[in-house]
């Protein structure tokens, strides 16, 4: 049986990790099919502190493993299909392989952001491809940029993107958007950004150097044309990977396990969450290892009986 166990390798889940080897605890870590995370999905980070060159993504999560690595964690490659946290100790169950038992959990699973799925866009991720205006917004200083979506997030990166782009241009497949009144009031009274409702993106065009374009359907006329542009950023939601879960755990509306504020106690005893699986407003690789460290340390402090939290309070 193990003490501990964490369940994926992004920030929050190696940050925890690292934490919990230097304490001697013995963390066993679950490495899922993105290994690294949403990071190893972008070229330069610039924001991570404690690198003033910046650092490329891959490379800063293959760093946190092997620092994980050093103080003793144990990494296993696998799928996990489902977990029973009906009783202690856990059961994790694993595609192929034999249920894992654990004393504790941390759950760093992460979201995914959505994507259009539309021809040329998995293949430019990093080429001009984006889901993260705060990531890669930077490296389009002057430049023309497309972001696609209608909600909030897509007035939020749209907004935020005219700090560095010469010109926004908001794609949404309909003609009404769905962000709330406010963002979209701050969208539009922002004359950098253009806007093309009622068009569906239907490819993205590429060259040797990375995106020039992109394709969209006018959802009225049904005729074609593609848009010019050195950026499409993808605004068009994430999802948080809990199905696993199975609604063991408590979540929000939009699938966030939810946990304690300023804490990572969720609302089983000896289950822990953090990073972007119970966090959709920041987002962010520190704010994910911050989180991380936390966990560990609510966890640590679990598994020495300590009282880490009043159980009692509803979640
Ligand atoms: P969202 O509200 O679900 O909006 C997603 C948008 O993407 C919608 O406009 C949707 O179009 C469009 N879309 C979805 N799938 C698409 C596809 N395959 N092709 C083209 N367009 C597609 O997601 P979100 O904007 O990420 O927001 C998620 C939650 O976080 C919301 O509750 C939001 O209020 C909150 N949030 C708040 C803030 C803030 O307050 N600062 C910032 C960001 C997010 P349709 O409209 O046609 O469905």
């Amino acid at each position: 049986m193990k003490k501990n166990v964490v369940l994926g390798t992004g920030p929050a889940g190696l940050t925890a990790a690292i934490y919990l080897a230097r304490a001697n605890m013995n963390p066993f870590v679950i490495e899922g099919p993105e290994p690294g995370g949403q990071l190893t999905t972008t070229t330069d980070v610039e924001n991570f502190p404690g690198f003033p060159d910046g650092i490329m993504g891959p490379e800063l999560m293959d760093n946190m493993r092997k620092q994980a690595e050093r103080f003793g964690t144990e990494f296993k490659r696998g799928w996990v299909t489902g977990v029973d946290l009906s009783k202690r100790p856990f059961k994790i169950k694993m595609e192929g392989m034999e249920d894992i038992e654990t004393e504790s959990l941390i759950i760093s699973t992460g979201a995914s952001a959505k994507l259009l799925q539309i021809p040329g866009e998995k293949e430019n991720i990093g080429r001009g491809v984006s889901t993260c205006a705060t990531c890669d917004g930077f490296f389009f200083r002057g430049k023309k940029i497309i972001v696609v979506g209608g909600g909030d997030s897509a007035m939020e990166e749209a907004h935020f993107l005219t700090k560095f782009a010469a010109e926004v241009r908001v794609v949404h497949r309909r003609n009404e958007l769905r962000a709330s009144k406010i963002m979209q009031d701050r969208a539009q009274n922002n004359p950098k950004i253009t806007w093309s409702l009622n068009h569906t993106p239907v490819e993205v065009v590429a060259g040797d150097k990375g995106v020039t374009g992109l394709k969209v359907r006018n959802n009225q006329t049904g005729q074609e044309e593609i848009f010019e542009t050195d950026g499409i950023f993808v605004a068009i939601g994430h999802t948080p990977n809990t199905s696993f879960l199975n609604g063991q755990i408590n979540t929000d509306d939009l699938g966030y396990v939810k946990v304690t504020p300023g804490s990572t106690v969720t609302n089983i005893p000896g289950v822990f969450a953090c990073g972007d699986v119970q966090d959709h407003k920041y987002r962010q690789a520190i704010t994910a290892a911050g989180s991380g460290c936390m966990a560990a340390l609510d966890c640590e402090r679990f598994l020495e009986g300590e009282a880490v939290h009043d159980w009692s309070e509803s979640l």
